[in-house]
């Protein structure tokens, strides 16, 4: 562990540092943002965590009008760098960093890559861009905090990316979850065997969603274990939590962040296990403080006790998808990985395909198409009834040759939607 005292403190040391720090929050809010104070309202004086219910909510449209500086809550003069949000659908989401904020990310990744198993005898590739996005330099944070030899390529370029792992004896690698399909393709390309020709054995995942069995093949594929980690620019960037050795769930650093599910109709919370919309305060940020900030995402708590990696941090499930992620097709509504889950159950199934969604006629038509190995192209009547027993619609399936689908530079792209809504 990076911070074995805090990483196994227990529930009740955690709640107390919550409630402090929730405290210290709210008071820095006030302080510094009387605009922001009055819009998320709350009583004067905060006794206990259930005392956070009283408070409005931030979505990420507030967070968005915000940009750049509405809503922080640090001196401008005190912030060190910005990172922000892809920003396709419109204005970005600003985050803005003072030295602690830094720290804090610095420390959250450290616990992350710590959990995965990377340690100060890693030689860690970070294959994210070094941009505005956060992905590289949050990995480039953690590692350093560990001390582990950062290899500091960025995205893309994946034939350099394979030889420098293999001249210099990269260990771990952290990505977001497509890239380590391309990079398996061209490895498979060039005859490169990762078992044999590497010393590759972890690798860190996120920014995208990715099946339980998108991780097994990646797993097999790369000779590796494969580690799920979360978080966005509104929290400060990668580190939310990542799921161990256990794997019984993805840990979610409470001492930094205060998490409810929440029914997303009612907004009232939900028991454990129940699966709601994710919404996050963050306790210890400063530039960009958040109170229940409605994240979107849907997830369920899976368990609050002691996890047998022996830390005591709770665990939420894998993300399923975003809210506005979910597809309705014929009346049935489903998410992406629902598909990808189905297809790739199939060993004839390579690890491309497009959902492709039309309308025709006023009806909803959803065609699949999808790469399959050389001699599995009579695989599209099996994968369509899969698909009816699992989901309840009739879906086209339409099988290619491995490599016929186009292959986007960065973020995977799985679904095309050319309905009018
Ligand atoms: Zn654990």
């Amino acid at each position: 562990m990076h911070q074995p005292e805090l990483e196994t403190l227990s529930p009740d040391r955690l709640q107390g540092l919550q409630l402090e720090r929730l405290e210290q929050t709210i008071e820095r809010i006030r302080a510094q943002n009387p605009d922001y104070a009055a819009r998320i309202g709350g009583p004067a004086r905060i006794r206990s965590l259930d005392d956070l219910r009283s408070f409005g909510f931030l979505t990420k449209e507030d967070l968005r009008q915000a940009y750049p500086f509405a809503l922080t809550c640090a001196p401008r003069e005190s912030f060190v760098r910005i990172q922000t949000s892809s920003g396709t659908t419109g204005t970005p989401v600003l985050n803005a960093y003072t030295r602690d904020d830094v720290a804090q990310w610095s420390e959250i990744m450290a616990r992350c890559l710590a959990t995965a198993g990377v340690t100060s005898d890693d030689v860690f590739q970070i294959m994210p861009s070094f941009g505005l996005f956060n992905g590289g330099f949050g990995f480039h944070f953690g590692a350093s905090a560990i001390g582990a030899m950062i290899i500091p390529i960025g995205a893309g370029r994946t034939e350099l990316q394979l030889r420098l792992m293999q001249e210099l004896g990269t260990t771990a690698i952290g990505a977001i979850a497509s890239y380590p399909l391309r990079l398996m393709e061209v490895a498979q390309a060039q005859g490169l065997d990762f078992a044999r020709d590497t010393k590759l054995r972890i690798g860190i995942f996120g920014a995208e969603l990715w099946s339980d069995e998108m991780r097994a093949r990646i797993e097999a594929g790369m000779n590796i274990r494969a580690y799920d980690i979360i978080g966005m620019t509104e929290t400060g960037g990668v580190g939310l939590g990542i799921d161990c050795p256990a794997r019984a769930g993805t840990h979610v650093w409470q001492d930094h962040y205060l998490l409810e599910i929440l029914d997303p109709k009612t907004q009232e919370p939900l028991p454990d296990g129940e699966r709601g919309e994710m919404v996050i305060t963050t306790l210890t940020r400063q530039g960009l403080p958040l109170v229940r900030f409605r994240t979107g995402d849907f997830n369920a708590i899976l368990s609050r006790d002691k996890c047998a990696c022996g830390r005591t941090h709770l665990r939420v499930d894998r993300l399923t998808g975003r809210i506005d992620d979910m597809v309705k097709v014929k009346g049935v509504n489903f998410y992406p990985k629902q598909i990808e889950s189905i297809l790739l159950k199939h060993p004839g199934v390579g690890n491309d395909y497009r959902i492709i969604l039309t309308r025709e006629r006023g009806k909803d038509e959803c065609q699949i198409v999808v790469e399959v190995q050389p001699g599995y192209r009579d695989l599209d009547q099996e994968l369509r009834s899969d698909i009816y027993e699992r989901l309840g619609f009739h879906a086209n399936v339409q099988t290619v040759a491995i490599g016929s689908l186009e292959r986007p530079m960065g973020k995977a792209l799985r679904i095309i939607d050319r309905r009018t809504h």
